[in-house]
């Protein structure tokens, strides 16, 4: 990630079906990171009813609100807060498109491509827009002030001061590092 753009946020969720599957969990790990992004927040719950129609509130009279809500709920999902330069449009294309015969057939290396098992259940979902990205980190991390993190930590994870926690699966600064010549 040795950009000078500035990085940007998005959030990213790892849907049930996919935490079930420790295959496709690991593989989709190793993506994130492959990808140069770099893991901000994690936490794994199981969203609620309530957690999931608010999350999804803009496609309340779709046919499939319904069963979308009731699946996001069915288990736990990994979410996490995504750091990388244009982070939102290219985890985007890393998920690939949103219908899983489209990712297959159109983008079969892609997580969808790979991991979506049906229009619903489509193994990831990540913010299409800024707006959106704000709204939802603060669905799932209330307590995550986006302008602070900016303010103070931002310029760690862009020099790369950081530790990898594996098991939490978290980027942590690491102040002990000296940051790299950019
Ligand atoms: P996304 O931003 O690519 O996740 O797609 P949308 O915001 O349009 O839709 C939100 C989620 O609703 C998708 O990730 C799918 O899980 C689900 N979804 C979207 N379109 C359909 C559909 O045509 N059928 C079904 N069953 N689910 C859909
Ligand atoms: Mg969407």
């Amino acid at each position: 990630m040795r950009s000078n753009n500035p990085l940007q946020l998005t959030l990213a969720i790892l849907k049930p079906h996919v935490i079930k599957n420790p295959f496709a969990l690991q593989k989709i790990r190793q993506l994130i990171l492959d990808n140069d992004f770099k893991v901000v927040r994690s936490r794994r719950t199981k969203i609620t009813f309530s957690e999931a129609s608010y999350f999804y509130q803009d496609h309340k009279d779709k046919f499939f609100y319904n069963r979308l809500v009731t699946f996001m709920s069915s288990g736990p999902s990994d979410i996490h807060i995504l750091a990388r330069d244009n982070a939102i449009v290219r985890w985007r294309e890393l998920m690939g498109p949103t219908k899983v015969y489209q990712a297959q057939y159109l983008a079969p290396e892609s997580i969808r491509g790979k991991f979506g098992l049906s229009d619903t259940r489509n193994a990831t979902h990540g913010s299409d827009s800024p707006d959106s990205a704000k709204r939802e980190i603060k669905v799932f991390f209330n307590d995550f002030n986006i302008d602070e993190w900016f303010d103070n930590e931002e310029i760690y994870f862009k020099h790369e001061q950081l530790k990898f926690d594996q098991d939490l699966f978290l980027h942590i600064i690491d102040k002990s590092l000296k940051p790299l010549p950019s």
